[in-house]
């Protein structure tokens, strides 16, 4: 058997470009879907996938480990970059669909079994929907309840918001204020039972990010995530330390050796690579290993499109320390008609029981990724008050 194309799909899904990646072989109705989305820069993945494909087209597709070594190595340059690292990423986890259709199995089923029965998903504020999650008012804590209450109506049991502002490398109480108003307007509109997670998208610097942390901590969040750059993983780990508060991160980071920092560190208490980015599922498969050897918890970064969401399910149906699968539904109306899926979302509690179609279970309908070709991203460009550059 040998892979004869590596095709990409772009389909614009407003806030993001997902990019399907199919990898083609000689036999008739054998292929995969991968999925490489990476934000602002779809063009590059593209081109980077193009780059790829040279070194694996001809090859025997079911010697995927052998494949990744020749994607992240070959031609000297290293796959750990974001983009080089989101295209090998895009192709192994098409060459895991491969794998499980070859020999009829659910992938989960490829890496020893089904270890749990059902996974639990939480979601953004407002599902998905662009506006909810990352233009919601830090001043309007009311806002924040309104649609954490929605989403416990909805069936879920957790939640995750962006309730920490933009601020500068330093600011006075008002960020901090704002932050500790919207996730007690939460925390009192859910009660106790619900799970809430603060996404800080690296907004604050690490005094900045040990403030917040601070004042969110008698709220009892699930996790507190990316409290300060991901470049900083020694301010994440005082973070940690300051705080009973698990602190997550992870998603920005492309390679094991990346999460060695991390766990060397002790930096956090739960882990978020993108198995979209990190290298695939067999790179995520080796940070698990090495999770587990630290007994810290895995929540792949799952934000994009139904391919990056069936990798992540599958993951998590064999990998323990897998605790949660973060799941947008409402960031586009027509997701359902892109995809079919093999799993089954149950309405109540929002938990997924595991697929059983082969591979990732899921068949990519091309007519309907045609309907939303390419369009450039949204620009989401931030600058504090003085006019210089934030983080968004
Ligand atoms: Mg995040």
């Amino acid at each position: 058997m040998k892979i004869t194309a590596v095709e990409t799909h772009v389909c614009h899904a407003r806030m993001r470009n997902w990019i399907f990646v199919k990898v083609l072989t000689d036999q008739a109705g054998l292929w995969g879907w991968g999925e490489a989305t990476l934000e602002w820069h779809t063009r590059a993945v593209v081109g980077a996938v193009e780059d790829l494909a040279p070194l694996i087209v001809g090859e025997d597709p079911t010697r995927i480990e052998h494949l990744w070594q020749l994607m992240f190595r070959q031609h000297f340059w290293h796959g750990n970059g974001i983009v080089r690292g989101t295209a090998i990423s895009g192709i192994d986890i098409a060459l895991w669909d491969i794998l499980g259709k070859v020999h009829g199995v659910p992938c989960h089923k490829l890496w020893g079994g089904p270890v749990r029965d059902y996974i639990r998903t939480y979601c953004h504020l407002g599902g998905g929907r662009m506006e909810d999650m990352y233009e919601l008012e830090s001043a309007d804590a009311k806002r924040f309840a309104e649609l954490a209450a929605r989403a416990v109506d909805e069936g879920f049991t957790a939640m995750k918001t962006m309730a920490v502002p933009e601020t500068m490398p330093l600011e006075g109480l008002l960020p901090i204020q704002y932050a500790e108003a919207c996730v007690r307007a939460m925390r009192e509109a859910v009660g106790d039972r619900i799970d809430l997670m603060v996404d800080c998208h690296a907004r604050p610097s690490p005094r900045m990010g040990v403030l917040f942390a601070k004042a969110l901590e008698p709220y009892g969040l699930y996790w507190l995530e990316e409290p300060c750059w991901p470049e900083c993983m020694d301010a994440i780990a005082d973070v940690q330390r300051a705080v009973r508060t698990p602190i997550a991160t992870g998603e920005r980071l492309v390679g094991q050796h990346a999460f060695r920092e991390l766990f060397e560190k002790r930096a956090a208490s739960v882990i978020q690579p993108d198995i979209t980015h990190c290298g695939g599922l067999s790179e995520a498969r080796r940070i698990a290993a090495m999770a587990e050897a630290y007994r810290v918890a895995m929540a792949p970064h799952n934000p994009q499109g139904p391919v990056s969401t069936a990798a992540s399910l599958e993951f998590g149906f064999a990998t323990p320390s897998y605790i949660i699968c973060e799941a947008v539904h409402l960031d586009v109306p027509w997701r359902a008609d892109v995809v079919s899926e093999g799993f089954v979302v149950e309405r109540e509690g929002r938990t997924v029981r595991p697929n059983t179609r082969p591979g990732l279970g899921i068949e990519i309908n091309e007519g309907e990724v045609k309907k939303h070709p390419f369009q450039q991203e949204l620009p989401q460009r931030t600058f504090y008050p003085d006019g210089s550059v934030g983080d968004w």
